[in-house]
Formats: C-alpha cells, structure tokens, sequence
C-alpha cells in the first residue's frame, strides 16, 4: 500500500528511487578541567581542527565542476562556511574561552556555539535567522574532527548513487557531496522556504521537500519512494500504477525542461502583442552567472542582506559600493534594482525588548526600513554605494517593508544628504536614481493611491503581503497552510495595487515568490500585472507562459476570480485560466 505524507515543497520535480536515511548522531561533549600547562596544547589542538575543517571545505570547493550551472551558487555556500571559520566570533572567542575556563576545546566550542546561536535567534529576518544552521554545521564540523570522527559520506558513496536522501537537516557540503554522487532528490524532517537547503535544492535543480516531520519513522533504507517536489508529497512504497503514473510525469518534465532552453533568446511578448517585463530576483553578486544562463536583461530584486552575514561588523560603503558595481556593470545597462537592507532589529535593543515582553512578534518589529532610519549609521554607507554605483549604469533603489508615508520621506531625506555629501566630494552619481518602494505591507497596498507620488516605481513582495494579510508567520511551518496567494484579500491587495499605480502612471512589479509560480502568472496578467522579477530557475517557465498569454481573455477570467469567495471556486476558475 502506498503511503503518502505531506511537507512542505521547496523545489519542484519529480524523482523515484530509493531511499538512503541520513543520521546525523549529535555529538555528545562533555567539560574536562584542565591544567594551566595544558592550556596552550589544547588551543594548538583546536587551531590544527580549524585547519583540518578549512582544508576539507576548500577541497569540496576545488570538486565542484566548474561546467556546472550550479557551480557558482555552490561555491557561495562553502565560501560562507569558509569565512565562518575564519571568523574571529567563531576563532578566537573560544580560544578566550579555553583560557577563561580552563576547560577542553570541545566544550569551548559548544559554549560559543551557544553564544553565537543566541546572537542568531535574536535577529529578526528569517533569511538570516535560517542561516544559524550553518553555524552549527561548521561547529559541528569541527567538533567531528576533534573527536577524530571521519566525514559523513565515508563509505557511503555508491548507496548515494540515485538515492533519495532523506534527514533531519542538510549542511551545503553534505549536499554537495551527494549531488557529486548522483543523489536524485532530498527530503527534511526540518527547514523551512528560506532554509539553505531550500535554496541550494532549488539552485541546483534537484527536487526537494522540507518540514517532513518524522518521515525517518515511516521508511527504511532501501525502501522506494516517489518524491513530487512541487506540492511536497512523498509516496512511500507505491502501488504499481502510481510508480508508472509518475514515472509518466517525469519524462513529461524533462521533454518541458528541454523544450524551454529554446526560448532563451526569443522576446517576450503576450499573444495580443502586449509587451511584459521580466526581471530576475539575485541574493548575491555572483547570481548573475544565472541570470545570464538564462537570458535575463534585467534584476528586478536584488537582496543585499548577504553583505552583512558571517561577520560581527557591518560592511562598510566600499564593500556595498564593489558588490553593487560588479553586478550593474555585469548587466551592461540593463536595469539593477537593489534593495536597501531588510535585517532583523539591532541585537542590543532587541534583546532587551524580548526580556520585557516574552510576546513579542519579531515579524512587526524593528526590522527592515524601520531598522535602517533608526540607525542611519548602518543605512548611509549603504545609500551612498547605491548611489555612486548610480554612476555606472542603469540602478533603481527599492525600500523595503513601506508602512507609510513617513518612511519614504525620511528616506528620501536621508538620500538628500548622501548626495549632498557625495557632491561636497566630487563623486559621481545619477542624481535621477529611480527611487522604489515595496509593496508588503497591507497599509501600504491600500495606500499606493496616497503614496504614489512620492516614488517613481513599485513592487510587491507577496511573500510578506501574504504573512502579514493572513496574519500568520511565514518561517512557522505550522502555520503553512494558511499561505494562500489566492486568499480573496490577497488578490484583492494585488488588484488595487496595480490599479493605483497604474493610474498614477508609476511602474510597478512583482519579486514575491508567486510571479515566480507558473501557477499564477496568467491570473497575475489578467489581474494587470505586466512586470515580473522571477528566481533564474523559473524564468524561461514564466517566460513561455507569458508568451502563450492572451491578456484580453485573461482579464475577464481575472474579475470573475476576485468576485469568488470560496476557495473551491477559485481553484476551479484557475484551472480554466490555465487551460
Ligand atoms: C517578499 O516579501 O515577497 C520579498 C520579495 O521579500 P523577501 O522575501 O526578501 O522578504
Ligand atoms: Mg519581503
């Protein structure tokens, strides 16, 4: 009988094969006190272990093909862990602590870990909160080797050929281990959308399923399992049937996966001749590789919150001002949209709020543009490199988490000064930098009537408007299944939004992760959309479905979604659009 258990899908495609259960056995440490005299041998011993770990991850960075799509996104992920390493927080804090305690370097390190995992928690961008997993991974790659223990994949090389990997979590360098080995598709027990197993799953192509609760329970080494990555389903030893119904399915997205490759360079346009943005959404400055694999022109979101991770100081203007430029002067004069920091509350503040009110939601707090005009410390070098990379192609600066009018005048003030400040020196910059706001905030998609005048384009960011319509948190997986794109309201959000800038005349766009869903790209048309910012991996899709588009049959069909109220009703009208 086939058994069949729900996660939450992060990576679409299907794979079958059979299973290999990864354990990650904890790492049990206990303190040893030890001699004043031995002291200096112990941090001799935890400085060899953080050789041992650094030259184990440049070895896995020297393996990654270099002909692979993925090779660059996967050489970001060891990088972090690399510069983790060399971190003094993580280096030279637990050496103090061998010192102060007089103890055994494993339990330094698990004290420190400790420490840095509070730092972690208390950040309030789930980006950056998710990336505390890999603190742990590198602590306990250290620890595997001050225990002597050998790497995870000794011996394990050929069950991983084809397997379907399933385990509590993944670290990058497991990862890239068995996709070196052909391992086909990976399910988690933990993580949630912007885990970096989500995101590494998703760059490399490879079906992925997380918050899997327990699967390890349910199935056996060996067993044969389908995983579906799109909805997130497993099916546990299927029936028959089922196996040749999907093995169907598979060979239906491989001759898709094909086919889109041809369509690179081809405009893009609907069937009625309307033309259609498409952007593409970037993290790092090395994401450009992708979007020029795919034939993109443009980048319709680019996070920056990358700058400031694996570091106890913010970046400074120099290091915004280079990673900026190397991305708008890769893209030759298309269009660059960087967006100011979206991090979590400033740690001090943050903490003490905490001890004060235990329920404090960290999703409303201090974090993104509120953040940044309390601490214009933190924000000016950002708006200054912004603005000088201005000087060298096409830029567009974008606020994130608008909530009112009084943001985007403070900001417009604060960019005022910088530039002022950038003249005084003689440094150039685009004084007409276009200046945008996201559209996250329900106040803020009511109001894009009100607020219009003020910026010159928009774009919504639908994995925030949703959290904060439906009033759930988007990194609570237990919450998950309040996410709908289609809730009436959300659509509804959408529909004024567009309506109101467009009669403002302001552009406005989508970087959420539902224009990236071919799902909804044709009810985004119909609704009025003509701009997108997709992830590089969806943009040919969401491409040739905007190619095949017939707006004005899509509109009508769009109006009768927004007059359904029950959820029935609009899966069966999406269906039709889709058709
Ligand atoms: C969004 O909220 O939709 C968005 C694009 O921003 P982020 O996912 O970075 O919060
Ligand atoms: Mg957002």
């Amino acid at each position: 009988m086939t058994l069949t258990l729900h996660g939450i899908g992060v990576s679409k495609g299907i794979a079958i094969g059979k299973v290999y259960i990864l354990n990650h056995q904890p790492i049990e440490v206990n303190e040893c006190t030890l001699s004043k005299r031995a002291l200096e041998g112990e941090i001799i011993r935890f400085e060899e272990a953080l050789t041992v770990a650094r030259r184990q991850l440049q070895e896995i960075r020297d393996n990654i093909p270099k002909d692979k799509d993925n090779a660059v996104d996967l050489d970001a992920f060891v990088e972090a862990h690399l510069m983790m390493l060399e971190d003094s927080l993580l280096a030279k804090d637990t050496v103090n602590l061998i010192r102060i305690h007089q103890c055994n370097a494993e339990w330094a390190l698990k004290l420190q870990c400790e420490n840095i995992m509070r730092i972690f928690a208390e950040m309030e961008d789930p980006y950056l909160r998710s990336r505390k997993n890999d603190v742990e991974q590198v602590v306990n790659r250290v620890l595997r080797i001050l225990r002597g223990y050998t790497e995870i994949n000794s011996g394990s090389e050929d069950a991983l050929i084809n397997a379907i990997v399933l385990a509590d979590d993944l670290s990058p360098a497991d990862t890239l281990h068995m996709q070196h080995y052909g391992v086909q598709a990976f399910a988690t027990e933990f993580g949630g959308t912007t885990s970096h197993t989500a995101i590494l799953a998703r760059s490399l192509g490879i079906p992925a399923i997380v918050g899997l609760h327990k699967v390890r329970a349910y199935v056996r080494h060996d067993d044969t399992v389908i995983v579906e990555g799109e909805q997130g389903v497993i099916l546990i030893s299927p029936d028959e049937n089922t196996l040749s119904y999907y093995q169907q399915q598979q060979q239906r997205e491989k001759r898709h996966r094909t086919s889109l490759n041809k369509i690179k360079t081809t405009p893009i346009a609907t069937q009625d001749g309307i033309p259609i943005t498409l952007h593409i959404n970037i993290e790092l400055p090395e994401d450009v590789e992708a979007v020029k694999r795919v034939g993109g022109d443009g980048i319709g979101l680019f996070r920056t919150e990358f700058l400031f991770m694996n570091r106890s100081s913010p970046p400074d203007e120099e290091e915004h001002f280079e990673a900026y430029v190397k991305v708008v002067r890769a893209l030759r004069g298309g269009v660059v949209t960087i967006r100011t920091l979206d991090l979590g509350a400033d740690k001090q503040v943050d903490s003490k709020r905490f001890e004060k009110n235990a329920t404090t939601n960290p999703a409303l707090g201090l974090r993104a543009i509120r953040l940044c005009l309390k601490d214009p410390k933190l924000f000016k070098p950002q708006l200054r490199a912004i603005l000088r990379a201005s000087a060298e192609g096409n830029v567009r600066m974008m606020i994130p988490m608008v909530s009112g009018l009084t943001e985007l005048i403070q900001t417009q003030h604060l960019v005022a000064e910088v530039s002022e400040e950038l003249r005084q020196k003689s440094q150039k910059f685009d004084p007409h930098l276009s200046f945008g706001a996201m559209v996250e905030v329900p106040s803020m998609a009511i109001c894009v009537d009100l607020f219009a005048p003020y910026i010159d384009f928009l774009s919504i960011g639908t994995n925030d408007l949703i959290q904060y319509t439906l009033a759930l948190d988007r990194v609570d997986d237990s919450v998950n299944y309040l996410y709908d794109p289609l809730h009436p309201a959300v659509l509804r959000l959408i529909k004024t939004s567009i309506q109101a800038a467009t009669r403002a005349n302001k552009h406005i766009s989508m970087c959420g992760e539902m224009a990236s869903d071919s799902r909804y790209i044709k009810l985004l048309l119909g609704l009025g959309l003509r701009s997108f910012s997709v992830n590089p991996a969806a943009f040919l899709e969401v491409k040739q479905i905007i190619n095949r588009s017939h707006i004005q049959h899509l509109s009508r069909l769009a109006e009768q979604v927004l007059k359904a109220s029950s959820s029935t009703e609009i899966a069966q009208l999406l269906e039709e659009i889709n058709r």
